[in-house]
C-alpha cells in the first residue's frame, strides 16, 4: 500500500454564534474519516478555522459594544473547546482573521489579476446614509412589491416566495439604522468565472469519475453552466470587517473570498509550527499545481457552489492545485424535523456535553452517515436505543462478562494459544472487519458499523453458547474457560480497533484495559495472546432517558437567553419610529378576540402558521401569521384566545387568502409572543 499524504478540512463555522449539533455532524464526519485514514496508515493533516469576517460580525460587535477582534476571539475559544471536547482533534484550529490568511488571499488575488481574470466596474447598490455603509441584501427590509407584505428581506419575500432585488422593495428601510436607503454607485471587483468554464467542466467530470465528487453534486451544478457563468462580485465597500484589497483603499474582499483560503492559511500555520512532522516549506509542496498530495474538503450541501465552482476556479487561476475531493453531506434533523428552538431540538454542542457522552453522538451519527446528500436524523429514541443496545449491550458487554474470570483464575493473563477452531473464528472475524477500511474511506460509516455489530453479535453468541459463568463452577474445565475468555477478549479488542475512529475516548479506555495502544487497523489481524489485561471497570454506561429530556429542556432555556445569531439571517431590530396618532386613527382599527379552532404549519413556508379563528358574530376567519419560529407546536394553540385585526383588507397569498392579522409582541423571528385575554373574553368581542 502506498502511503498518501492528505490535507483534510471541515467547513469554517461562522464566528457569530455557538456550535450546535448541526455543525457537529460535519466535524464528527470529517474527524472519523481522518482517524480512519490514519489507522489505515496514511499521513493526514487536519485543520479548520473560524470564519471571522463580514458585515454580520462587524454589526454584532458594534451592537455588543466590543471590537470585532474581541468578538471573534471570544467565539474562537468557545468553538475550539466545543470541538476538542467532542473528540474532534484538529491539528490546528485557526481563524480567517490572521496574517497568514491576509498574505495568501492577497497572493491568490494578485495572481488572478496578473493573469487577467479580474475586472472592475461600477455597481449600483442600496446605501444607508445614516450609517454611511452599503447594505447587504439581508439588511434591507420593506414591503413586498408583489403581495405587499411588510418587513420582507431585500432578497425575497418569505410570504409569497417571490425573489427580487432590494431596489424592488416598496418603502425600503435599513435594518441597521431604520433610514431609507439610497441607490448609490460604487466600483466593485469581479472574478471572471467565464474564463474557467471549460476548466471547471473538465475538473467536475474528472473528480466525479475519480470519486472525489458525488454524482448528485456534479448534476446539481450543471444548471449553473446552462446560462454561462457570470462574473463573481468579490468586493465590498468600507466599513467592512475583513481584508482590504491590495491597491484598492476602502475596498474589502467579500468574506467568501478569504474563507476557503483560510483552509490553506490554517495549514500554513501548522507547517510553520513544525508539528505533524511538517516544515514551513511544506505549504508550497502541498499547494503547487502538480502536488502529489491530496486536499479533501468536507462541507454541507448549502455551500456547494463556493467549493466546487469559485474555489477551484480561484486556485486554478492563481496557478495552484485544486481540491482532490469535496465531500458533501446533508443537513441534520432532530426527531424528524428541522431543529427548532421552541421544541428544544436546536441543541448547542455545550448543552449536549453538559448531559451526555460525546462518543454516544459520534456513534449514532456514524450509524446514520452514508456518502450521499441525504439528511441525517437524530431521532432521540433511536439514539438512546442504539447506544444502549450496541455500545453497551453488544460491545462493552463482551469484556465485562469475561474479564473477571481472567483475573480470578488466570492471574490476569490471556491464554498463550487458542485451539484451531477458535483461531479460525478469530481470523474470519478479522477478515470480515478488514473491509471496513474501504467503507470508512468511502464515508459509508453506516455499512462499517453494521459489519462491526454483526461481529459483535457473533462474539456474544460465542460467549452465550459457552457460558463461562457455568464453566467457572467446574474445576476440570479451567483450560476451556481460559480459551473462551481469551477469544472473547480478543473479539472485544478487534471490535475496539475498528470502532476507535468513531468512539475515540471510550476506545482509549478500552485499550488501557487491554494494556496496549494500537494506532493501526492492522494491529488486529493477529489475536493478542499471553498478554496481561487490567481489571475491568465500566467503559460505558447506558443512556438514561432523563438526561436526554434534561438536555431538551436546557435547550429550551437557551431560547430565553440570547438567540444565537446566524450569518444567513441577521435580524437586528430596526429603531422604532413612533409618531402620535389621534383617537380617531385608533378607532379605525377593528380589534377583536378570536378563538383558535385550527392551527398548523403551512407547506412551503418556514415562517407561517395557518390559523382558523372563531370570530363570534363575524364567523370564521383564516389568517396566516409569521410566527412559526416562535410556536413550533401549533396544535397546542388550539382553544386559546388571540387578539386580531378584523378589518384589515383581505390579502391573497400563495397559500390562500389571509383575512386579518393576529397581534403578537416581540422583535420578530423566534422572539414573538401572542397576546392573551383574561377569562370572560368571548370570540368576536371588540378590543378597545
Ligand atoms: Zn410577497
Amino acid at each position: 500500500m502506498t502511503t498518501r499524504e492528505i490535507l483534510v478540512t471541515s467547513a469554517l463555522p461562522y464566528a457569530n454564534g455557538a456550535i450546535h449539533l448541526g455543525h457537529m455532524l460535519e466535524h464528527i464526519q470529517s474527524d472519523i474519516w481522518v482517524r480512519a485514514m490514519r489507522m489505515a496508515g496514511h499521513t493526514v493533516h487536519y485543520v479548520c478555522a473560524d470564519d471571522a469576517h463580514g458585515s454580520a460580525i462587524m454589526l454584532r460587535a458594534e451592537k455588543e459594544g466590543i471590537t470585532p477582534q474581541a468578538l471573534i476571539d471570544a467565539v474562537w475559544k468557545e468553538h475550539s473547546s466545543a470541538f476538542r471536547d467532542f473528540g474532534v482533534a484538529y491539528d490546528h484550529y485557526s481563524s480567517t482573521h490572521t496574517d497568514a490568511n491576509r498574505e495568501l488571499t492577497a497572493r491568490i488575488w494578485l495572481a488572478l489579476k496578473a493573469a487577467g481574470h479580474t475586472q472592475s466596474r461600477p455597481v449600483k447598490q442600496l446605501y444607508d446614509p445614516v450609517k454611511a455603509m452599503f447594505l447587504p441584501d439581508r439588511y434591507i427590509k420593506g414591503e413586498c412589491p408583489k403581495c405587499h407584505s411588510k418587513d420582507q428581506y431585500g432578497d425575497g419575500c418569505e410570504v409569497c416566495g417571490t425573489a427580487y432585488t432590494p431596489a424592488d422593495l416598496i418603502n425600503p428601510y435599513s435594518v441597521v439604522s431604520g433610514a431609507t436607503p439610497e441607490l448609490k454607485e460604487s466600483t466593485h471587483f469581479f472574478v471572471k468565472l467565464a474564463d474557467f468554464e471549460v476548466m471547471l467542466k473538465g475538473w467536475l467530470a474528472q473528480r466525479r469519475d475519480a470519486g472525489g465528487l458525488q454524482a448528485e453534486v456534479v448534476n446539481k451544478l450543471q444548471e449553473w453552466f446552462a446560462d454561462g457563468l457570470r462574473s463573481w462580485d468579490v468586493s465590498r465597500d468600507a466599513p467592512y470587517f475583513g481584508f482590504e484589497i491590495p491597491d484598492a483603499p476602502g475596498k474589502f474582499f467579500y468574506v467568501w473570498v478569504d474563507a476557503p483560503v483560510g483552509y490553506l492559511a490554517a495549514f500554513k500555520e501548522l507547517c510553520d509550527s513544525g508539528r505533524n512532522g511538517l516544515r514551513p516549506d511544506d505549504l508550497e509542496r502541498f499547494i503547487r499545481a502538480d502536488s502529489k498530495t491530496e486536499m479533501v474538503h468536507f462541507i454541507g450541501k448549502d455551500i456547494i457552489y463556493f467549493h466546487t465552482l469559485f474555489w477551484p476556479a480561484m486556485l486554478h487561476g492563481a496557478g495552484l492545485r485544486t481540491p482532490s475531493a469535496v465531500n458533501v453531506h446533508g443537513f441534520l434533523t432532530v426527531n424528524g424535523a428541522k431543529m427548532s428552538k421552541s421544541r428544544g431540538t436546536f441543541i448547542e454542542a455545550r448543552t449536549y456535553l453538559d448531559h451526555l457522552d460525546p462518543d454516544y453522538l459520534r456513534y449514532f451519527f456514524a450509524t446514520q452517515l452514508v456518502p450521499s446528500l441525504a439528511d441525517v436524523d437524530l431521532d432521540m429514541k433511536a439514539f438512546e436505543d442504539r447506544v444502549n443496545s450496541h455500545l453497551v449491550g453488544k460491545w462493552v458487554n463482551i469484556a465485562s462478562r469475561c474479564a473477571g474470570f481472567v483475573h480470578k483464575f488466570f492471574g490476569g493473563k490471556l491464554a498463550a494459544q487458542m485451539p484451531a477452531s477458535e483461531s479460525a473464528a478469530y481470523a474470519a472475524a478479522a477478515q470480515k472487519l478488514s473491509t471496513c477500511a474501504a467503507l470508512y474511506e468511502a464515508r459509508d460509516y453506516a455499512a462499517a458499523m453494521r459489519a462491526i455489530i454483526e461481529v459483535a453479535d457473533e462474539a456474544n453468541a460465542y460467549v452465550a453458547t459457552n457460558a463461562p459463568w457455568t464453566m467457572a463452577k467446574d474445576e476440570s474445565k479451567r483450560d476451556a474457560l481460559h480459551v473462551v475468555c481469551t477469544l472473547a477478549i480478543n473479539y472485544f479488542r478487534l471490535l475496539t480497533v475498528w470502532l476507535a475512529p468513531v468512539v475515540p475516548a471510550t476506545a482509549a479506555r478500552a485499550f488501557a484495559f487491554l494494556g496496549e495502544s494500537p494506532t493501526r487497523f492492522d494491529a488486529a489481524i493477529q489475536p493478542r495472546l499471553g498478554a496481561s489485561i487490567r481489571e475491568f471497570s465500566a467503559l460505558a454506561t447506558r443512556i438514561d432517558t432523563n438526561k436526554i429530556e434534561a438536555m431538551i429542556e436546557a435547550s429550551k432555556e437557551n431560547l430565553q437567553a440570547v438567540a444565537p445569531a446566524t450569518p444567513a439571517a441577521p435580524t437586528p431590530a430596526p429603531q422604532a419610529t413612533v409618531a402620535t396618532i389621534s383617537i380617531d386613527d385608533f378607532a379605525k382599527l377593528d380589534l377583536r378576540i378570536g378563538t383558535v379552532l385550527e392551527c398548523g404549519f403551512v407547506e412551503g413556508s418556514d415562517k407561517l402558521l395557518r390559523f382558523l379563528l372563531d370570530a363570534g358574530d363575524l364567523g370564521q376567519r383564516q389568517i396566516f401569521s409569521g410566527i412559526r419560529a416562535s410556536y413550533g407546536e401549533p396544535e397546542k394553540l388550539v382553544g386559546r384566545k388571540v387578539v386580531f385585526i378584523a378589518n384589515l383588507a383581505p390579502r391573497k397569498m400563495r397559500f390562500g387568502v389571509s383575512e386579518g392579522m393576529i397581534l403578537s409582541a416581540g422583535s420578530g423571528g423566534s422572539d414573538l409572543h401572542l397576546l392573551d385575554a383574561d377569562a370572560g373574553a368571548k370570540s368576536g368581542m371588540p378590543v378597545k
